[in-house]
């Protein structure tokens, strides 16, 4: 089903003439007709829309549902692209949350209607959505927990049923707590693009949690398009990250995104084994066996003063650490992010970070999985075990400003599109990836 953009006129003649042909539809029915073709500010909008609608585990289903009705403070928005994410994935796999809903968060699209008493958006506009906006009055928005917050956790996007993102839908209702988060996309970014704002803001807020100094090595532990966000947002801070993937495929591409050493944990001991190359916009390319040293970068933000002082921090550092001896004689790593949902990477990225130091777990979602840990280790070594889980919607300017200038650029991450009616083999693709496959988006983009 393709929307199209129309006259009012034609829509209600074509409409006039449709019931002309209804000689036995009730008067019930022709308005029921009349409001399925309703106009929007030129655009037209069907009654009834596509949608994939989760009926129980592992069940996904294309089913024709009613778009949604808007209220005064809302918008209606057509969706072009969602992104599948681990944490959709879990709920449609796992039977978190009960049937019927419709999934999809990480969603991009065209404002198709606009209500009365909305400022700010226009009919034809493109946006990227934000389903959770914290209230930021609570205990838990005080203390910048936005995940914890009760406002947070409810969804403020639906495509109908239980609101639950809706992204996987024709059309989403945007309700009005969440209109804050809608981030208009520039004309010289794509909607794609736009789909990918909801990750990088998890990334960002989990790299924020990080206390460290530019130079310092952090172990990035999987590379899949989390990861390689990771690796790109830590390095664009003077960070060294050493990448670790089991595919080879995404150990090159960390590299391009700025990994300083990769490695795979398969590898004996999980030594760094391939090297990148500093470019001078702090990008690194494939270099064989030779390797030079990164040039210190100053952490964004900061004040001139501190940043020389880091950046003198950082200049020793890198005048002391030889990454050849490094491999003979590795040192521990200053923190460690968990971007894979396996304890293995943790025990041993715990095992390797520095006294002092941090773990962060970022895909270990799923409840009631146990790993034993050495509380000592937390107690006596100092090292804090941290998680970092959804977004910071007082991020997502910044967020905006690293996607769509490209620093991080997130078009080399989504490898895969599938139409809508293919979301059942995107959920299987996502969650069972290959060595070609990184993001995949449900993409309902008709202009190409
Ligand atoms: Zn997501
Ligand atoms: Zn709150």
């Amino acid at each position: 089903m393709v929307d199209f953009v129309t006259s009012p006129e034609v829509c209600v003649g074509f409409l006039r003439y449709a019931l002309s042909l209804l000689p036995c539809a009730s008067d019930k029915v022709k308005d029921k007709v009349k409001d399925k073709v309703r106009g929007h500010g030129g655009i037209r909008v069907p009654g009834m829309m596509r949608a994939i609608v989760y009926r129980g585990p592992n069940d996904l289903r294309l089913e024709t549902v009613p778009v949604p009705r808007i209220g005064p403070r809302e918008l209606l928005v057509r969706v072009a692209a969602c992104g599948v994410c681990p944490t959709d994935i879990k709920k449609i796999q796992y039977a978190v949350l009960p049937p019927p809903r419709i999934y999809g968060h990480e969603t991009a699209g065209t404002v198709a209607a606009v209500g009365p008493r909305v400022r700010g958006f226009e009919v034809g506009e493109r946006v990227a959505l934000h389903h959770h906006v914290p209230c930021l009055e609570c205990h838990g928005c005080r203390h910048r927990a936005f995940a914890q917050c009760e406002q947070y956790k409810r969804t403020g996007i639906t495509a109908g049923f239980e609101p639950a993102g809706g992204g996987y839908a024709e059309y989403v209702r945007v309700m009005p707590f969440v209109l804050p988060g809608v981030v208009k996309i520039p004309a010289r970014n794509s909607l794609l693009e736009g789909a990918m704002l909801e990750p990088v803001n998890t990334v960002l807020k989990a790299v924020n949690h990080l206390a460290l100094l530019p130079g310092d090595t952090v172990l990035v532990a999987g590379q899949g398009p989390i990861g390689l966000m990771f690796t790109r947002l830590l390095a664009l801070r003077g960070i060294r990250v050493v990448a670790s993937d089991l595919m080879e495929s995404r150990l090159e591409l960390a590299k391009l995104f700025g990994a300083y050493l990769v490695q795979s944990p398969k590898s004996k001991g999980q030594r760094p084994s391939v090297y990148g190359k500093a470019s001078a916009h702090g990008e690194f390319k494939i270099q064989g066996s030779k390797f030079k040293v990164q040039n210190p970068r100053v952490v964004e933000g900061r004040s001139s003063r501190e940043g020389k002082r880091r950046t003198q921090h950082a200049t020793r550092r890198t005048e002391i650490r030889n990454p050849k001896s490094e491999i003979r004689n590795p040192k521990p790593y200053d923190a460690a992010v968990i971007a894979v949902a396996s304890d293995d990477a943790f025990r041993l990225a715990h095992a390797q970070v520095r006294g002092g130091g941090q773990v962060l777990l970022f895909s270990h979602t799923r409840r009631g999985e146990k790993t034993p840990v050495d509380l000592a280790s937390v107690c006596v070594d100092e090292k804090d075990l941290i998680g970092s889980y959804s977004a910071d919607f007082l991020l997502q300017d910044e967020v905006a400003r690293l996607v769509f200038s490209r620093k991080l650029d997130v078009r080399r991450l989504i490898t895969h599109q599938f139409p809508l009616e293919q979301t059942s083999a995107a959920v299987a693709l996502a969650s069972n990836p290959t060595a070609d496959s990184l993001k995949i988006v449900v993409s309902q983009i008709t202009d190409g």
